[in-house]
């Protein structure tokens, strides 16, 4: 099968409200096979999570994983500090995220949308989402640390949001220079040499 090609920054489609699915929606055979490509498209990227708008579908349709393979090359620090864990795919479908609690993470977030930067983003530590899975059924998932960046980062995308307008500006670079000027430096030290 050939994947759509992710859409870029720009897009109208990247802008604008997703639409909530009915569960009769879900059942379709057409639903089904977008959510099998959402999966795929996320895969391919790689990435650990996709929104339907990314591949041009104004549907209120998330899927995100973290796959132990991935997971497993991290360091321990990076694992720490991230909060990474592995976690097992995931669909969500209307997603309704509340915010759980006052503490609030700061790390470097990249979107497949705005493809080779990355920047520091705050978001909140810990929260907890609701919606359907891809069967129907109802789910409450309630996470801290990297899945719920994940989650808010997706959920974002439904509403037309992408994490170019929560980033701290200064701190926007291509990945290669994220790899080059910070790789195994704390987001503390990053933050003071950059003034953020
Ligand atoms: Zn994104």
């Amino acid at each position: 099968m050939e994947l759509p090609p992710i859409v870029q920054t720009g897009a109208a489609v990247l802008r604008a409200h997703a639409t909530e699915l009915t569960p009769a929606q879900l059942a379709t055979a057409e639903i089904q096979a977008l959510i099998a490509t959402m999966i795929e498209v996320m895969r391919d990227a790689p990435g650990v999570g996709l929104a339907a708008p990314q591949i041009g579908i104004p549907l209120r349709v998330i899927v995100l994983e973290e796959r132990a393979e991935v997971v497993s090359t991290l360091t321990e620090d990076e694992l720490r500090e991230k909060e990474r864990v592995a976690f097992a795919t995931r669909t969500i479908v209307n997603p309704v995220l509340r915010m759980l609690g006052e503490t609030r993470a700061m790390f470097f977030e990249g979107c497949l949308s705005v493809h080779g930067y990355a920047a520091l983003v705050e978001r909140h530590h810990e929260v907890e989402v609701t919606g359907l899975d891809e069967h129907g059924s109802p789910i409450h998932w309630q996470v801290s640390g990297w899945p719920a960046r994940i989650l808010q980062h997706e959920v974002d995308h439904l509403d037309g949001t992408l994490y170019i307008d929560r980033m701290q500006t200064r701190t926007f670079s291509t990945v290669a220079h994220v790899r080059d000027r910070f790789a195994g430096r704390t987001i503390a030290q990053i933050r003071a040499e950059l003034g953020v």
